[in-house]
């Protein structure tokens, strides 16, 4: 049995209490690792540790710190077969799906801000006659890094790496679902010669780590990624403490293909778009309207091919699709096909757990699934699923279409197919969301704002945004 240790004031160290909790393989339903179940002591020794060494860290110049992360980023890189195999194990995702994205995504992640800290500037304004203000940035002290399963060191280093490069300390909680890639971070960071609280990771459940460090008032900001309900519960506790907040919740993207798109890009990228990780990326586009001139023919192509889409244990180079991260995650996903079902929807394919043979007999697996025939104010088309699980409708006019594609809570990205660039253009501004992506899909640039509208979410990351994020402006006027 492997025990997953804390990482606070540069030591690898168990809990406080003594107490751990069970990590699963998905891939194969069993327990296969311990985690701490660290409690507010351990996250209080993680925030002395980041006090004391942020004097040190944030009186480096900038290229010391990012020579740092650089040396982390080349170690990862170094290993990355390993991490992905690691991440792969944790999180039930397809073995090519974590080396092709999730690892080089979090190589990426700590590459860019060591590098965008180089070129990032503060303002200046003149005033003709009276003098001139010029705005330090200046970091903000210890922050907070709260991340979740679905993307496990992809998500944990867009916070880290950010942070960091402002010259923050940070004190970061991993989902306890997906907690060894963040472990590996910090076997990395002792190898790089981090300096020691730079960066602390405390592993353990939401209730206890991931509260105590939102209700800790030496930490300043709090940066947290996932579901809308825990966004909430974060922002109620740490807005009355006047914490900077950064939220990035879930979503119900619609993915909107109009008759004159390319029809073969609009198919093979909406697979991707509705099954990729499971159909457990915040990106996924889990209602697709079509509009009715293509709706027979695009519903038939769709349907074969995902009924093709091959279920398989992660290290099947042919797996389309690996496990879904946990079992209570796949019950969730398989109770809404059942919702979906009572609302009236037809399965066209999937709608069923898939039982793989001998030693993954045992993990959680998901048929991906297209329903149609629902209204689009049901709960199915109105709830997150966040599983590998789509709903098709039809649609005749960019009005109606709109309105179905704005009516939920959320607002974080959609997906628009047309070859008619003014289209594109009006549908563009009239969506509701953070994020439009035209005739493609997750095609990420690190400098652009990331992030959602209405519960989907409150503030961006990406770029100089994240950058803002993490320090706190301060004007100083010099009269001429
Ligand atoms: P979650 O909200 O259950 O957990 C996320 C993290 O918060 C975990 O580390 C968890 O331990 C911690 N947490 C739980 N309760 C807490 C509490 N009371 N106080 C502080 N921390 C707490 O989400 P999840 O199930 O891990 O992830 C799936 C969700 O994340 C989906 O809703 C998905 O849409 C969302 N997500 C959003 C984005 C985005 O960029 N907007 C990206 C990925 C995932």
């Amino acid at each position: 049995m492997i025990y997953l240790k804390n990482y606070i004031g540069g030591e690898l160290v168990g809990p406080v209490n003594n107490e751990h909790i069970d990590n699963y393989d998905p891939s194969r339903g069993q327990v296969y690792s311990q985690i701490p179940d660290s409690t507010k002591e351990d996250v209080d020794k993680a925030v002395e540790a980041a006090e004391k060494a942020f004097p040190l860290w944030s009186g480096l110049s900038k290229s010391e710190r990012s020579d740092y992360m650089i040396k982390i980023a080349n170690i990862i890189e170094s290993r990355l077969d390993e991490f992905a195999a690691a991440e792969s194990l944790d999180n039930g995702k397809p073995v090519s799906l974590a080396s092709h994205v999730d690892i080089p995504r979090g190589v990426s992640n700590l590459k860019f801000f060591a590098t965008a800290i180089l070129h990032y500037a503060s303002e200046s304004h003149y005033m003709e006659g009276v003098g001139v203000n010029y705005t330090l940035r200046k970091p903000i002290g210890v922050v907070g890094c709260i991340s979740p399963w679905n993307l496990p060191l992809y998500l944990f280093t867009w916070k880290i790496a950010p942070a960091l490069a402002a010259g923050n300390c940070v004190v970061a909680k991993p989902s306890e679902i997906t907690p060894m890639t963040a472990f590996m971070l910090s076997e990395v960071c002792k190898e790089a010669g981090l300096p020691e609280g730079v960066l602390n990771i405390v592993h353990g459940l939401g209730h206890k780590v991931g509260d105590a460090i939102t209700r800790n008032p030496r930490i300043k900001a709090i940066s947290f990624t996932g579901g809308t309900t825990t966004g909430e519960t974060i922002a109620g506790i740490a807005a009355p403490m006047f914490k900077k907040l950064s939220l990035e919740l879930g979503g119900k993207n619609p993915n909107i293909i109009f008759a004159d798109c390319d029809f073969d890009k609009a198919l093979s990228t909406t697979m991707r778009s509705s099954f990729a990780n499971q159909g457990q990326i915040c990106l996924c586009g889990s209602r697709i309207f079509i509009e009715r001139p293509i709706y027979e023919k695009f519903k038939e192509a769709f349907v074969a091919k995902t009924a093709r889409a091959k279920v398989s244990y992660p290290s099947d180079p042919e797996a389309k699709l690996g496990a879904v991260v946990s079992k209570p995650h796949m019950e969730k996903v398989l109770s809404y096909i059942e919702l979906a079902k009572e609302e009236g929807g037809t399965v066209l394919t999937g709608g069923e757990q898939v039982v793989l043979e001998g030693e993954y007999a045992s993990g959680y697996y998901i048929r991906p699934t297209i329903i149609e025939g629902l209204d689009y104010q049901c709960r199915t088309n109105q709830e997150e699923i966040f599983g590998p699980v789509v709903t098709i409708t039809p649609f005749d006019t960019e009005e109606e279409v709109l309105t179905m594609a704005n009516s939920t809570q959320y607002g974080l990205a959609a997906t628009v197919w047309t070859e008619n660039l003014t289209r594109a253009h009006r549908v563009a501004d009239e969506l509701h969301s953070g994020i439009v992506w035209v005739n493609s899909w997750l095609v990420r640039d690190l400098r652009t704002p990331f992030g959602g509208v209405k519960s989907s979410g409150v503030g961006r990351e990406g770029g100089f945004e994240a950058l803002r994020f993490f320090t706190e402006p301060k004007n100083v006027f010099i009269k001429s």
